[in-house]
């Protein structure tokens, strides 16, 4: 019988904080700036410099280790991280080593069958960035420091996944975390947000952890899942064939699909840790963690099962709404609005988030408040559906209408003279009108054809120029037809 394996995954996460300044010096940190221009004599390791720590590091580093259940630790230090490179000027990185200011936490991911799993965190430390070689333009290796000492949280797991897919849900799952406390804008194409995947497999059934590489250069949710899927099929691989795994580090390369080796465990960096001598350890008060705490806010996975069970929406729904947090606001804000609340309206205004309001986001890359619909209009929208004052035909019809105006549905409604006809007299009067200049259909659908009833309600919104309520209209011209009365 062929061996069963299974995949014991761990990641390690950067995430570039959101601070106006660096780390250890008072350097803005925007992106994208002129190479070179946001740097000074600290963060360019100039000697006799002196770092002084930005104390909005703390607090970010503390704000995600709460939302992560982590224990903060009342006193933490930092270490020096010592190798050479050339976007490295002072030679070392400030890091924290033995002493994390957060470990021992866990993320809850949620699957797609809704079946929830807590994957654990060892530690989440402080850090600075380095600077950035640029290797590819012809001339040279250009380097940038505008990165050097540009704050980072590093988010470590315990080895606790067991699939790429889960993985990706993790990744996903700290991602949202770090958007929602505002403390990480997310972006893994500009580098803001960084995984390292460490892979490795066992047979299925065995305890000890087979001997892992880690992947690298992962720049998007994509590369982390495929490289990861890769990676444990080319270990089973390596071990049917009776090989056993190197301890290495890989690349994973976009273009090829594949991972290539990038440095194997004899090259691996001892990188002498120290002490560092120019920063005093980072105390953090019981109270001052506690007040953090209190002013977390409400996060994506506890607002999805809110929105679950407060607005009755399924999981579907709810996971895209809450997964943009501005989102997940305007919808609120758009219930709130609402002249009649109920369950199913309140699907109807996810139901037009989720198809008009996403594909103009999407079309425009914009997000929610660019729209041009404010949360009061949309609800206006769907209520003049709930009320019955227009169908949802006629609603898709006026939607663009609405857009980049301040004007409610019912303006347009009666400017455009929309309103369906509900008035059971006048539509009864319509309704006998076509059936006596239909009797060879009404014999047929009284001998069995009552698919006929589509035509003769067809009738009834040609006649009326399409402002017949179809409800109603289907009511009464069934009332005829089987001569019975309507309710
Ligand atoms: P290293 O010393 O090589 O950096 P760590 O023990 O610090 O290793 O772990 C780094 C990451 O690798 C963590 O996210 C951890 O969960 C994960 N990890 C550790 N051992 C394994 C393993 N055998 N297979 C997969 N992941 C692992
Ligand atoms: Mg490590
Ligand atoms: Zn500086």
């Amino acid at each position: 019988m062929p061996t069963a394996y299974e995949p014991v995954i761990g990641l390690e996460i950067h995430a570039q904080l959101k601070t106006a300044s660096k780390a250890f010096c008072a350097c803005p940190t925007t992106f994208g700036a002129k190479p070179n221009v946001n740097t000074c004599p600290i963060c360019l390791g100039h000697p006799g410099t002196l770092p002084v720590l930005n104390a909005n590091l703390v607090t970010f580093a503390v704000r995600m280790g709460l939302a992560t259940h982590c224990s903060i630790r009342p006193v933490s230090t930092f270490a020096r991280k010592n190798y050479f490179y050339a976007d490295l000027p002072k030679g070392y990185q400030i890091s924290q080593y033995e002493d994390p200011i957060c470990y021992q936490g866990f993320v809850e991911i949620e699957q797609e069958d809704e079946t929830t799993k807590r994957i654990g965190i060892t530690r989440i430390h402080m850090e600075e960035d380095s600077g950035k070689s640029i290797h590819d333009l012809d001339i040279d290796t250009l380097v940038d420091l505008n990165r050097a000492g540009v704050p980072l949280i590093e988010i470590v797991s315990e080895p606790d996944i067991r699939s790429a897919r889960e993985a990706y849900l993790y990744l996903q799952q700290l991602r949202q975390i770090l958007i929602y406390l505002d403390i990480c804008d997310g972006n893994m194409e500009e580098g803001s947000l960084r995984c390292d995947a460490n892979v490795s497999v066992r047979p299925v059934g065995t305890e000890p952890f087979g001997t892992k590489t880690e992947v690298k250069n992962l720049n998007s949710f994509r590369n982390v899942e495929k490289a990861i899927e890769y990676e444990i099929a080319r270990q089973i691989e390596v071990l049917e064939a009776g090989g056993s795994v190197v301890q290495q580090t890989m690349m994973w390369d976009a273009g090829t699909q594949s991972t290539k080796v990038m440095r194997s465990k004899e090259m691996a960096h001892d990188y002498r840790y120290f002490p560092e001598p120019d920063l005093p350890p980072v105390e953090v008060s019981e109270a001052w963690v506690g007040e953090l705490g209190k002013s977390l806010p409400e996060l994506g996975l506890d607002k999805k099962r809110r929105f679950r069970s407060q607005y009755g929406l399924p999981a579907y729904d709810a996971g895209i709404l809450v997964d943009d947090v501005e989102l997940a606001h305007y919808y609120e804000q758009a219930v709130k609005g609402l002249k009649n609340p109920s369950n199913d309206t309140f699907k109807q205004v996810s139901n037009w988030m989720m198809t008009e309001i996403l594909r103009i986001m999407g079309e425009r890359k914009i997000g929610v408040s660019e729209v041009g619909l404010s949360p009061l209009q949309l609800a206006s929208l769907v209520d003049v559906v709930a009320d019955g004052t227009i169908s949802n035909k006629t609603a898709k019809e006026i939607f663009p209408d609405l857009v980049g105006t301040e004007r409610l549905a019912g303006e347009i409604v009666e400017e455009r003279g929309l309103v369906q006809v509900s008035d059971v007299g006048a539509l009864r009067a319509i309704v006998s009108e076509i059936v006596s200049a239909n009797p060879d259909n009404v014999q047929k659908y009284r001998e069995g054809k009552t698919k006929l009833l589509g035509f003769f309600v067809g009738q009834v919104l040609k006649a009326t120029g399409g402002s017949a309520n179809p409800n109603v209209a289907t009511d009464l011209m069934r009332e005829a037809l089987d001569g019975q009365p309507a309710e």
